[in-house]
């Protein structure tokens, strides 16, 4: 592939070597696709469904698709853009996995991306991601499409997904033992929703993969900073709890009539976090807090770069 119109911004030799893991490959598909194009050539691709016909109108899949396993189908959509790229095909339910299988199968991933509505394989990456302190990034589109999340750590981080969304696992442990689901139901997004959001993520994944790199998205990461929960207001209508999040954090004048949607929140902990969680408890030997409320941080991980 020809990068002559991107090396600039894009550190292609560094992308080049990086090992990318998607746990969902149904609305992330042109994001996958897009990455590929930004020069990651390395990947694993991991779900179990199948394409149908309710895929076509916004998944990035063709009808000519229509009865494969998505990964399949964006296995040879990739090759068809990168002759050169290796990618694996893992049709198989994600949470099913035990630790020694991920740690055979998926050990020298550089970032995981799960893009994928279902809690139980949010919760597990989270796992995942800390066990083999892995970067990891997740996706979360809301109900019908009005807005949605990016979430990312990697192991310079303290807060984890489980640290920066507790009262969702909160929230999903009341609704278990009433045996309810919390996933959103996706309709109603439209391939636009779903690629606004996919869009901001690809800069986050471009950032995670080249953190450190002497150009903006080498920069990117480390600009951000501890601010890794990244809200999404896609639609005017998009509301949390009945407030306008986007224009409040943002401190935009109730009279403001340029202010509209397709803006970006950066959110951190504390306003998001909580104590170490039971994952960083477990897994990272994580101290808790002093009693005063404030977490204990971790000492900065002098592997991370
Ligand atoms: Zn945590």
């Amino acid at each position: 592939m020809q990068f002559d119109r991107i090396e600039n911004v894009i550190d292609i030799p560094t992308i080049q070597d990086k090992v990318v893991t998607i746990v969902g490959a149904g609305g992330s598909a042109p994001l996958i696709e897009n990455l590929t194009r930004s020069g990651v050539q390395h990947l694993k691709l991991v779900d179990h469904d199948t394409i149908n016909d309710v895929n076509i109108s916004r998944q990035g899949h063709h009808p000519g698709d229509i009865g494969a396993f998505k990964v399949d189908a964006v296995a040879q959509k990739i090759r068809a853009i990168n002759p050169d790229a290796t990618v694996e095909c893992y049709p198989i339910d994600f949470t099913t996995l035990s630790d020694e299988e991920i740690h055979e199968v998926f050990g020298e991933t550089d970032l995981f991306i799960f893009a994928t509505d279902s809690f139980a394989c949010q919760a597990r990456g989270n796992i995942v991601a800390l066990l083999l302190n892995t970067s990891a990034i997740w996706i979360g589109l809301y109900a019908g499409g009005l807005g949605g999340e990016v979430v990312f750590w990697h192991s310079g981080l303290d807060c984890c997904y489980r640290c920066l969304c507790s009262s969702r696992y909160e929230a999903q442990k009341k609704a278990n033992e009433q045996g309810e689901s919390l996933d959103p139901p996706s309709d109603g997004a439209t391939i636009f929703d779903i690629q606004l959001l996919d869009s901001i993520a690809g800069h986050i994944c471009l950032g995670l993969l080249t953190r450190g790199s002497d150009n903006r998205f080498g920069r990117l990461i480390d600009q951000l900073g501890t601010r890794q929960f990244l809200q999404v207001g896609i639609s005017p209508e998009f509301r949390v709890n009945e407030n306008d999040v986007i224009r409040k954090y943002l401190g935009i004048d109730e009279n403001c009539k340029p202010y509209f949607a397709w803006n970006t929140i950066a959110l951190s902990d504390p306003r998001f976090g909580d104590d170490p969680c039971p994952d960083c408890e477990n897994i990272r030997g994580h101290e808790f807090g002093d009693g005063s409320g404030i977490m204990l941080r971790m000492k900065p991980n002098p592997s991370s770069p």
